[in-house]
């Protein structure tokens, strides 16, 4: 716990990261950015070979695509929904009454058509089902997206908004599977490039409350999740940086995505947490970026 906490305050203290008075929402500065900058092009060199096709969302989504995806179901309490103000003057002047008097003013506040996007792969699903079937060879995406989960965290590693960068596959079974074990390979590479300690293990997504013990049970059982953890806040609790997901038939039932032969499409993703890979370089190599270790500036900065 001291050692999180002093991990975000070196951050901090060292102009990395700048504090809003919220845990888990932060500004960067140049330099942060610029790492990540650098991290996103060296997974556009691992994967850029692949030629997926590069898909960009702002980071929010379609509340029904949202409601259809199956996020509520699993993980109600991390989502994040935009209200507005929809009423009239008569409204107006009983939120300002409010805001003045220091009392809940939020009660006219309803929801919009725009949900936060949770993970980067989400608003894409809706689009590869409108596109209807896939070709024989399957389909492959390259995303990146600021993603929103109410988590607040004194980690720095564990945000509210972040961002992920991903490739998603979509397509038979047997597509899909090489898909991820090639990433597997190719993510353990990656980040011995960085020269960042890590092993990957099977891993569960937080499902909530007394059902979602069984889904992380199963989860795991079927191996369905693989993390990559690098030891950043904790040695005992080392940080997933990448997350492996083979989501089996789920979204392509969800969606009616359908392979070339007719049989619902399998998808799984690649997630890489581009705060969370920053985070570990400037905790394992220092917060001066000039000082961190040659190779890895070569493999950063060429
Ligand atoms: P965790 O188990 O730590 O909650 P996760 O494995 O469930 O994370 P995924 O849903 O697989 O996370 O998300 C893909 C990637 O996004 C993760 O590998 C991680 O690097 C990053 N990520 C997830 N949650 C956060 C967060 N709150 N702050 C920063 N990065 C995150
Ligand atoms: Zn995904």
């Amino acid at each position: 716990m001291k050692e999180t906490t002093s991990l975000l305050n070196r951050l901090f203290d060292s102009g990395i990261l700048f504090s809003t008075g919220i845990d888990g929402l932060y500004g960067r500065s140049g330099v942060f950015e610029d790492v990540i900058a650098r991290f996103d092009a060296l997974v556009t060199a691992f994967g850029g070979e692949d030629k997926a096709e590069v898909v960009r969302f702002p980071p929010a989504m379609n509340r029904a695509h949202f409601e259809r995806s199956g996020y509520l179901k699993s993980f109600p309490q991390l989502a994040g929904t935009v209200h507005s103000f929809c009423g009239d003057d008569h409204g107006h002047a009983q939120l300002m009454e409010c805001l003045a008097a220091g009392e809940d003013w939020t009660g006219q506040q309803k929801a919009t058509d725009v949900v936060l996007t949770p993970a980067a792969c989400y608003p894409l699903y809706p689009l590869i089902a409108n596109r209807g079937v896939l070709k024989p060879e399957g389909a492959l995406f390259d995303l990146q997206s600021y993603c929103f989960r109410h988590e607040p965290s004194v980690e720095p590693t564990r945000m509210q908004l972040f961002r992920m960068r991903e490739y998603v596959r979509a397509g038979t079974p047997d597509q899909v599977v090489a898909f991820r074990a090639d990433w597997l390979e190719r993510g353990g590479k990656l980040i011995e490039m960085l020269e960042l300690p890590f092993h990957v293990d099977v891993a569960n997504d937080p499902f909530f409350g007394r059902a979602g013990r069984m889904m992380k049970n199963n989860q795991r059982d079927q191996g369905l999740k693989f993390e990559l953890l690098v030891p950043v806040n904790s040695t005992e609790a080392p940080t997933a940086c990448l997350s492996f997901n083979y989501h089996q038939d789920h979204f392509g039932r969800t969606w009616g995505i359908e392979t070339a032969d007719g049989a619902v499409a399998h998808t799984a993703c690649v997630g890489f947490g581009l705060e969370r890979v920053a985070i570990a370089l400037f905790r394992h190599h220092g917060t001066d970026v000039q000082s961190w270790p040659s190779a890895v500036r070569k493999v950063l900065w060429g």
